[in-house]
């Protein structure tokens, strides 16, 4: 068993501390923003990959979780997961997803919106995040594990292996400037009766456009747009996707606005899992970080293994960039 300090509370660092801690070791999360604060929180969140690479890699992690998806929506109606039918839409003819091995079995649809000439319809899960996210903090207490608000201005040292699942903070905490935020901005409106969810892809260039049902609302997409910083919602961006999204489902010409959020996916060439040294970094996971997170997860934990290796140089500062104590 090692002493295992996960950095970060959004869904990738709470489901490693989840495994980690059913794997048996010692696990105490530490966090500047709380689950129901971070980019997490935003996500609409289907399990789809997009916006995160390298794609072999993505589809594995990715078929790991809806999996692992899937047997919560059947086992566990408490953790806000449910399977949905719904269709992806597209303006060209299109082969099959490069994702299409990753889980659902897809089929392609004839029945679709004006402006689109193909598509496919699956069934996949639908995370509700603020649920979802409190359902992980109640396993990662129910296994003994701990929460604590923490800003940090550097990896801590004080543990056997440190988890870094830092999102966009690994620009500081890692000293990682490939790893970009991609502003998302999406609309939450009440629930009108939908139970099907609708993405119209960004396969010709535009911003990805989907409608996501929950229990009592429905998340409204979306925007990606790389370099931008903000978290303020921009009323004619949310204009502008209430539009885009009236063209897949008409009812939300009248639906009843509740709410704005703005999030920042932590874009990467590549998503970062790997150890160095005692650390094992897990980040990067750009707009697919639900979709990928029990594959990461598991990865993870392999990576943090039975027996720390620790070792510290002498300059009292790692190749990762760690001040040692
Ligand atoms: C609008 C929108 C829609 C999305 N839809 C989907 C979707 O449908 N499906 C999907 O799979 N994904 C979706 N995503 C992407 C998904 O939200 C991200 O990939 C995922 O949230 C990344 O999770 P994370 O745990 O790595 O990062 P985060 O959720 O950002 O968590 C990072 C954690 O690290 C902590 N941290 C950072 N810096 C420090 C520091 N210095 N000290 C201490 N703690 C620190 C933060 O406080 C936080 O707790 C969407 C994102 C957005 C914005």
């Amino acid at each position: 068993m090692s002493r295992v300090l996960v950095v970060g509370a959004g869904v990738v660092g709470l489901s490693s501390a989840v495994r980690l801690l059913e794997a048996g070791h010692r696990v105490d999360v530490v966090a500047r923003d709380l689950p129901l604060e971070t980019t997490s929180s935003v996500a609409a969140a289907l399990w789809y990959p997009y916006l995160a690479f390298p794609r072999t890699r993505v589809v594995e992690w990715a078929a790991t979780t809806y999996a692992a998806l899937e047997v919560l929506a059947s086992t566990e109606p408490a953790s806000g997961v449910v399977l949905r039918e719904g269709t992806e839409v597209l303006r060209e003819r299109t082969p099959d997803p490069w994702w299409a091995e990753a889980g659902p079995s897809i089929a392609r649809q004839t029945a679709l919106p004006p402006g689109f000439v193909d598509g496919w319809t699956f069934r996949s899960p639908v995370v509700e995040m603020p649920v979802y996210l409190r359902w992980l903090v109640g396993q990662v207490e129910a296994l003994g594990g701990t929460i604590t608000r923490m800003n940090l201005s550097g990896l801590p040292t004080s543990a056997d292996v440190v988890v870094n699942c830092s999102g966009i903070g690994s620009r500081l905490l890692a000293g990682d400037r490939s790893v970009v935020p991609v502003q998302g901005q999406v609309v939450v409106v009440e629930q009108f009766g939908l139970d099907r969810w609708w993405l119209a892809g960004s396969d010709d260039g535009r911003s990805p456009t989907y409608v996501v049902p929950r229990g009592t609302e429905v998340v409204v997409g979306g925007t990606d747009v790389e370099g931008e910083w903000s978290r303020t919602p921009s009323p004619a961006t949310a204009a502008a996707i209430l539009e885009r999204a009236s063209v897949l489902v008409p009812e939300l010409r009248h639906a009843r606005v509740l709410r704005h959020k703005v999030g920042l996916r932590p874009l990467r060439p590549a998503v970062r899992l790997e150890r160095v040294s005692d650390v094992v970094h897990c980040y990067g996971h750009g707009g697919a970080g639900v979709t990928m997170s029990w594959g990461c997860a598991d990865e993870v934990t392999r990576l943090v293994g039975g027996a720390p290796a620790r070792t510290t140089s002498r300059s009292g500062v790692s190749d990762d960039g760690r001040l040692r104590g």
